[in-house]
């Protein structure tokens, strides 16, 4: 993945555009009160239309993990984690986890930020202390 290159359309480009004052959101119902990501045009809970993005904990837990050795591209640095964290807000977000330390599920993990070239960042999780 080039990091640098991520597309977006009218229904994530406003989720991104808030990483880049490196606020998490997600998306809240206003009729069922679901929250999910990624943002959608409809809500997966009721069918409804009337989505918002919400400022988002910044704490979750690891529900699944996996370590990455072999380079899905030339030049992507190995290993990494890559890892589903259930936000405290409730839904699952796919990331990476960074920071010295041996992941495990059920694990607390708080956000960081990878920074991308144009200004917009990639949500990760680390460690809490
Ligand atoms: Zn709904």
């Amino acid at each position: 993945m080039n990091d640098g290159d991520i597309p977006t359309d009218e229904v994530t480009g406003p989720w991104w555009e808030q990483t880049r004052q490196r606020r998490l959101t997600v998306q809240h119902c206003a009729v069922c009160g679901l929250a999910q990501l990624p943002p959608r045009l409809l809500c997966t809970g009721c069918g409804g239309e009337r989505l918002a993005l919400v400022a988002a904990g910044r704490r979750g837990i690891v529900d699944a993990y996996t370590v990455v050795h072999r380079a899905p591209t030339p030049g992507t640095a190995v290993p990494y984690t890559i890892a589903r964290v259930r936000l405290v807000d409730g839904p699952i977000l796919l990331t990476r986890l960074v920071g010295d330390f041996e992941p495990h599920c059920d694990q607390p993990v708080v956000l960081t930020w990878l920074p991308l070239p144009d200004g917009r960042a990639l949500p990760a999780f680390t460690r809490e202390l």
